[in-house]
């Protein structure tokens, strides 16, 4: 088994659509894909071997991310990165091509080393790819003859993690953990062929690449992919497409929603199914927001890298979705553990762990991560969480960003989540800065939307919040610092604004 496997829509249905105009169907994405992994292998590559991908969102790079994870090692890269990035990226996934489009983005060609191979990906007249090399590797082009097609055990694609935490980890994701995941995507949101999803999300990530794309062609459902994601462009997609969902990060949903009441007659005229969250929390005052404006459920979900996306998700209606919570365990076991690697009994705090077929079996190359992140044939994520009842997750923090302020933990979520209540406040992140006596301090900082003041933001924490968990001081910024994924940078705020 291996990925184009999933690829099994009808014939005649749409799989990938390009806004500029181009439509593939199922066959043509198929035979599209079987033709250039025969040029890859044409140019000598074959099974085990990396091949980056340096391109924006677009057919394309959907054309190019399946024949690299079905030649060799798919190694897809933010075609924005600093040539230094690049350098640093190639060298750690031993990179022995690199595929991009013709516009090339120059600090991804300077970081090349001289034995990788240079492709270009040329879309032709009926909207298919063609692979054209354009840079031989002295010494190495011979060309091979059709190879197998890669099985469930080869790793079809190499990652990074985000880098939010550490230093980013590369994470091999092998056939079958993407089969897994796609399928468990497809099974949570009853995804089929009658479904159309709007591609937001980068396709560099797996967030893109397996919660959008992957998943939606393994339903035979058609995917929508614009050059990128704009809050302008966006309203004018889903009035043309009538997408039937969408997955996005939080700082996007913000944006969707802050234009949201300029195209109301848009909403009226195309009702989503669902509209999905995942990547970082979603403050519950924003899903109120959302579901009563956009008029749709909208399903905060759990994903991560190593777990090739899914992991937990509030389910579709008439199930409950329970606001605060990522949902229960899709194909996926949730446990919660001490910190001696024991589970702890419902309700009690502790690190989320995983187990599932979509589960990484480790980072490449990092014995040390390896140590600490399997235990007891779980994997822990890192996350500290508790689980109700119902099995319903509630994610407390990243362990790492937890406020230690004198002994008293803190939950910086919790923090954000009363800011963001005020009316004023349009954005929040509570971050640790150090203190000589209390080893930690807590700190806040906002972005507005309208007239507030410190002194009033204070206080207004101080009636909401036990005194340990009030903010000592709240900056007020233009805009809150974030990482490559988009993520808030709480980690880092305290060395930002040199406290
Ligand atoms: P690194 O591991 O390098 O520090 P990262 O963890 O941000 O980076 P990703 O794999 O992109 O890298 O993100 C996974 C993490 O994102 C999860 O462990 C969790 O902390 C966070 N996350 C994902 N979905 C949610 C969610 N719905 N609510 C809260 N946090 C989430
Ligand atoms: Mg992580």
């Amino acid at each position: 088994m291996n990925i184009f496997q999933l690829l099994a829509g009808e014939d005649d249905h749409p799989a990938l659509v390009a806004p500029e105009g181009s439509t593939l169907t199922y066959k043509q994405l198929r035979e599209n894909v079987v033709e250039l992994v025969s040029q890859l292998n044409s140019f000598g590559l074959q099974r085990g071997e990396r091949i980056a991908i340096a391109m924006s969102n677009g057919v394309p790079m959907v054309l190019s991310f399946l024949a690299a994870a079905l030649c060799g090692t798919a190694a897809p890269l933010n075609p924005k990165y600093k040539q230094e990035e690049f350098s640093f990226y190639y060298e750690d996934t031993q990179a022995k091509a690199l595929i991009t489009l013709p516009d090339v983005p120059e600090a991804a060609i300077a970081a090349a080393t001289p034995d990788m191979i240079h492709i270009h990906a040329q879309v032709t007249e009926n909207g298919t790819l063609n692979f054209e090399l354009v840079k031989p590797a002295s010494g190495q082009g011979k060309s091979l003859g059709n190879q197998e097609f890669p099985d469930s055990n080869d790793v079809a694609m190499i990652l990074h993690t985000s880098g939010t935490t550490s230093r980013p980890k590369r994470v091999p994701i092998r056939h079958r953990n993407l089969i897994a995941s796609a399928n468990n995507i497809i099974g949570a949101y009853s995804l089929s062929p009658a479904d159309t999803t709007l591609c937001l999300m980068p396709l560099f990530h797996i967030h893109g690449l397996v919660g959008c794309m992957l998943a939606t062609l393994a339903s035979g459902g058609t995917l929508v992919i614009p050059d990128g994601f704009n809050a302008l462009s966006f309203w004018k997609l889903v009035e043309t497409y009538k997408p039937t969902w969408y997955s996005a990060a939080p700082t996007m949903h913000q944006t969707i929603l802050a234009r949201a009441s300029r195209n109301e007659a848009i909403i009226k005229a195309n009702r989503f199914r669902f509209i999905r969250s995942s990547s970082a929390p979603l403050a519950p005052v924003i899903i109120e927001q959302m579901e009563a404006t956009l008029n749709a459920p909208v399903l905060e979900s759990y994903s991560m890298t190593e777990a090739a996306h899914l992991m937990a998700t509030n389910p579709l209606p008439p199930k409950v979705r329970k606001p605060g919570t990522v949902g229960y365990g899709f194909g996926v076991e949730v446990g919660i553990m001490d910190e001696d690697g024991n589970l702890v009994p419902q309700g009690s705090l502790g690190e989320v762990v995983v187990k599932g077929p979509n589960v990484i079996d480790g980072y490449e190359n990092n014995p040390q991560a390896n140590a600490t992140a399997f235990v007891n044939g779980w994997f822990r994520t890192g996350d500290q969480g508790t689980l109700d009842a119902e099995g319903y997750l509630r994610l407390t923090g990243r362990i790492k960003e937890l406020i230690n302020r004198g002994g008293e933990k803190i939950s910086p979520l919790e923090v954000d989540d009363i800011l963001l209540r005020h009316p004023a406040v349009a954005e929040a992140l509570a971050f640790a800065v150090p203190h000589k006596s209390l080893g930690e301090d807590i700190h806040a900082a906002v972005v507005l939307k309208g007239e507030t003041s410190e002194k009033e933001l204070l206080a207004y924490c101080a009636s909401l919040l036990a005194d340990f968990k009030v903010p000592n001081q709240i900056h007020i910024l233009d805009e809150l610092p974030r990482g490559a994924t988009g993520k808030l940078q709480r980690l880092n705020m305290a060395k930002l604004l040199k406290l």
